[in-house]
Parts: structure tokens; sequence; C-alpha cells
């Protein structure tokens, strides 16, 4: 019988201090696998810039946080809204 040991193929670990969150495809032209968290309404403490959109988000608006599997410290976090990273896959123009 064949034996199927996934376990010792698992990408890099997560560190706990990230919390609640998944992982998903990256946006058009970032094809890497990104960590996303999701930031409720009364999180959102600050203005961001969306980079789907350009358009800011504004204090109290639930949105996500994400940033590739490959920054381990995420420092290259980015803040989008929640349609516009749903959609990122379809936009052109993310840097
Ligand atoms: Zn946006």
């Amino acid at each position: 019988m064949p034996r199927h040991n996934n376990r010792d193929r698992r990408a890099t670990p997560v560190p706990r201090s990230i919390g609640a969150h998944r992982v998903e495809p990256g946006p058009a032209g970032y094809e890497i696998d990104h960590h996303v968290r999701t930031i409720s309404a009364s999180a959102a403490v600050k203005n961001y810039l969306c980079p789907g959109c350009n358009q800011s988000i504004v204090v109290g608006v639930a949105h996500v946080v994400a940033w590739p599997v490959t920054d381990r410290d995420g420092e290259d976090r980015r803040h989008w809204h929640t349609g516009c990273w749903r959609g990122r896959a379809t936009r052109t123009g993310y840097r």
C-alpha cells in the first residue's frame, strides 16, 4: 500500500503572532500566495490606501490585509477593500 505522507511537504510554517488568517492566491501580477487577514470595523483605526483601486480605506471600514507568504515578517502588508481583494485576479495595474 503506497504511503501518502504529505505532512512533511508543508510550506513555511506561519508564525503564531499573525493570528487568525488564511492563505489565498495573490493578486494579478503578483503570483505568490498571500496571507490574508480580515480587519474588523472596530480594528480599522487608520486610513490606508488600497492598492486595488488607489482609493483610501477610511477608519471604521472593515477590510482585509494581505502580504506574501514569502514575507516572513509581514513588512509588505497591504490593506485592501474587501471587494477589491476579491476582484484582484482580474485587476490590472497592481504594483
Ligand atoms: Zn480598493
